[in-house]
């Protein structure tokens, strides 16, 4: 279904937001292998430390704060945003010539930085990705074992203001069971295809 658009057409935009730990990473990784191949990610830039197993290039381009602030000065982001601390931001260059070159392109990006992205880039299709309840984010947070309790405590506040974002979004879509947000997205996917934008 997801065919790249013919050579003069650009690509379409996705813009993903959500509390850390919703699933958007598991979502949209399930969805692209089963029914979206050729839709590729924009990979950020951060200021935060590589956590363990991550791989400059893959997960995120890692830069020092100075570094980013160099970019900044230089235009480089699409948007960027400080999120629990840090900087990210999208990488202009790589968003411009995919979409350029007919590609779909999925950006994983906070509240701040999607409102950005739709006043810089109008025709993209936002989503929000919502838990079943507080407890249950909590839990997924819990279980991924990742943060430590403040962490933790400053994701879930977090989360609760981003939430208050969520009619800001084209489509919101809460992910319970995952084998279902999965097919639903894959179905908003489908019918911005259909549309062409
Ligand atoms: P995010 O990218 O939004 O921060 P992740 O994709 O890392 O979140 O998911 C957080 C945790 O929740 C992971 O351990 C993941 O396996 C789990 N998870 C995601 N979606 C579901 C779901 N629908 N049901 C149960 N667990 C889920
Ligand atoms: P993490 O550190 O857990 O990987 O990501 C923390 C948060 O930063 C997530 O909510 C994620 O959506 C957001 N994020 C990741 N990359 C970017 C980016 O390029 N721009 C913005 N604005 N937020 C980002």
């Amino acid at each position: 279904m997801n065919s790249p658009q013919a050579a003069n057409e650009s690509g379409l935009l996705f813009v993903i937001s959500g509390p850390s730990g919703v699933g958007k990473t598991v979502l949209c990784n399930r969805m692209i292998q089963k029914f979206a191949p050729g839709v590729v990610y924009s990979i950020s830039g951060t200021s935060r430390a590589p956590r363990g197993g991550e791989v400059n290039g893959q997960e995120y381009f890692f830069y020092s704060r100075e570094a980013f602030e160099k970019d900044i000065s230089e235009n480089a982001f699409a948007e960027w945003a400080i999120v629990h601390g840090n900087y990210y931001g999208t990488p202009k260059s790589f968003l411009d010539e995919k979409l350029a070159n007919g590609l779909h392109v999925i950006l994983n990006i906070d509240v701040q930085g999607a409102l950005k992205i739709k006043n810089a880039y109008p025709e993209c299709i936002l989503i929000f990705i919502m838990p079943p309840s507080m407890a249950v984010l909590e839990e997924r947070l819990r279980g991924r074992n990742m943060d430590q309790e403040e962490a933790l405590q400053n994701r879930l506040a977090n989360a609760r203001r981003e939430i208050e974002f969520r009619h800001e979004y084209d489509h919101v879509l809460v992910n319970d069971d995952l084998d279902k947000a999965v097919t639903e997205l894959a179905d908003i996917f489908r019918k911005h295809f259909q549309m062409g934008h």
